[in-house]
């Protein structure tokens, strides 16, 4: 590609070209904006090349002859590359008049491509750095058979339809806009229903699963985050402090120190543990505008955050506890399969070796006890504890970072935080952080995708329309939306004086689950016919049998 390039359009400069998942891509300084319109060409030079089946041929110069070369050849940003290598000599492949600077291992020859596509076309900083010239990036894939190429097409396909900031727009369900700022989420009605049915469900589950609920503040004193250490590892991820009253504060990245307090405030005794306070906690960090990312990487955001104080002795089924919590609430939402990553002990740490292998020990023993098969990240964990990490895999097959289970030596230390033993002696308690969906606004986001914005029923913002055939049904289909109301239902009305059809298609669009169609025949018997979003019929429901049957489907937070 970069030769087709260089070929097209003369005096291009070429910076850096990696393969990544599924593809590659290639950053390129040309005095030729190159659009979309100019993939087709480029292909089309491609394929010329390709048919030429020249070989790859491989040199070693050493970094001088190399730095030489490049230059003369104007590849500035390869004599950058090259003078922060720290090899003596450097390889280089060579095909026809074209070469570039190459680690290798290559194809022989240019004919070995069998399938490939150029994809896209984006702007990226030189090194990702945006104080640095913008140059272009050019996305492409290959495949070794053309069956294989258009299959990764159409799961391209797939993943663009399912794109949750297109679905969250069609769906009326959020927007994130440039009045408000980059980063910063505004929930619709659509998508507030959503949201409230899932904190209804998280705050009813952690009161049975023995979790106290908390509200704190949005912001505290800069003291203490200067307590916590936040200030000095964490300070790139916080907003600048605000001053009130002479005093600075600080807009918190973080609900734990906040939860510490709680716990501080009053003299604990070793009968009071395991301590479990869980809060939907408002967290605003900062991240470069570069990485925003629709919902899944924002500014500000809700963390589903809880915090369990334990005693040592009680770490091992605090921890079972929070992973079986876990897996019933991924589950819920229809993540059946998962990848676990165990990440233990860096080579810069705080604790004691012992506490770490106990830790440690513990979230391995969870795992093994829950026969879950998990990947060993050695050397991964923060530096303040091991950690468990959940990636969960969505319909599409997709890798998604929700839950992590933490154990924390730090701010128990740094906080001094105590519990009175039954030697009457100061302890000091065990934490845990741990999020089931990591934040609001990713998982729905995510969930958005994996749904491709059907919502099943529980969670569908509108669960029922009601749809007239002609006007002389409005008065009965308005009785039939308040009873589903009044039960709890989440039901709208369609009385325009429209075809059935369009009703039914306007529905359909919304991705509504149930539709009620009434006409003569429903009025008389008091019944409706319901259709799925599917288009399949659901046969004909007396107004009681249809209240019935929607409150146990509702219930049971079934996946369709
Ligand atoms: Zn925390």
């Amino acid at each position: 590609m970069a030769h087709a390039v260089k070929e097209l359009y003369p005096g291009t400069k070429l910076a850096i070209g990696p393969s990544i998942a599924d593809g590659f891509y290639y950053d390129l300084d040309s005095d030729h904006t190159i659009s979309e319109e100019d993939l087709p060409k480029i292909e089309k030079k491609m394929k010329e090349i390709i048919k030429s089946k020249r070989p790859f041929v491989r040199k070693e110069l050493t970094k001088d002859e190399a730095v030489r070369m490049f230059q003369d050849m104007g590849e500035t940003y390869k004599v950058e590359l090259i003078n922060e290598l720290d090899d003596g000599t450097v390889s280089v492949y060579e095909e026809g008049d074209f070469v570039d600077l190459c680690r290798g291992p290559h194809l022989e020859k240019t004919s070995m491509v069998k399938a490939f596509k150029l994809l896209s076309v984006a702007g990226a900083y030189w090194r990702g750095d945006e104080k640095n010239k913008m140059l272009q990036r050019i996305y492409g894939t290959a495949f070794p058979t053309r069956e294989e190429l258009q299959k990764h097409l159409d799961f391209l396909e797939e993943v663009k339809k399912r794109d949750h900031r297109r679905l969250g727009k069609e769906l009326d369900l959020f927007s994130l806009t440039d009045d408000i700022g980059a980063g910063l989420v505004l929930w619709h009605p659509r998508g507030a229903s959503i949201r409230r049915v899932i904190e209804s469900f998280w705050l009813d589950e952690h009161q049975k699963a023995g979790y106290q609920i908390l509200y704190t503040p949005h912001m505290a004193k800069l003291d203490l985050w200067q307590k916590t250490g936040h200030l000095d590892f964490y300070r790139d991820n916080m907003y600048s402090p605000m001053e009130i009253d002479e005093m600075e504060y600080e807009i918190k990245p973080m609900n734990c120190p906040f939860h510490v307090s709680v716990f501080k405030s009053q003299l604990r005794s070793y009968r009071d543990l395991p301590l479990r306070y869980a809060e939907l906690g408002t967290v605003y960090r900062y991240e470069r505008s570069g990485v925003l990312h629709g919902l899944l990487r924002v500014r500000g955001f809700t963390q589903d955050d809880a915090h369990i104080f334990c005693r040592e002795d009680q770490i091992d089924d605090e921890v079972l506890k929070v992973l079986d919590f876990t897996l019933f609430v991924l589950k819920t939402f229809g993540f059946d399969d998962y990848n676990i990553y165990l990440s233990t002990r860096p080579d810069k740490y705080v604790g004691t070796e012992g506490a770490w292998d106990k830790a440690t020990n513990a979230l391995e023993k969870a795992l093994k006890h829950k026969e879950l098969s998990y990947e060993v990240d050695p050397g991964e964990g923060v530096f303040y504890g091991p950690k468990i990490d959940i990636k969960v895999t969505d319909s599409l097959g997709r890798q998604w970072q929700c839950s992590t289970i933490q154990v924390d030596f730090n701010i128990p230390e740094r906080l001094d935080i105590n519990y009175r033993d039954s030697d009457s002696r100061d302890s000091r308690p065990i934490m845990i952080h741990r999020a089931l969906m990591g934040s609001l606004e990713r998982f729905f986001g995510v969930l958005i995708e994996h749904y491709a914005g059907a919502f099943p029923l529980w969670l569908a913002p509108v669960q029922v329309s009601v749809l007239t055939i002609a006007e002389r049904h409005a008065e009965f289909a308005r009785t039939v939306a308040d009873r589903l109301i009044q039960e709890g239902i989440r039901a709208d009305i369609d009385t325009d004086n429209e075809k059935i059809g369009k009703k039914i298609r306007r529905a359909t669009l919304s991705k509504t689950p149930y539709m009620c169609i009434i006409g003569d025949k429903e009025m008389e018997k008091n019944a409706v016919t319901i259709r799925m979003r599917s288009g399949d019929s659901a046969g004909e429901k007396n107004i009681d049998e249809l209240v019935d049957f929607l409150r146990d489907e509702i219930s049971k937070r079934r996946q369709i």
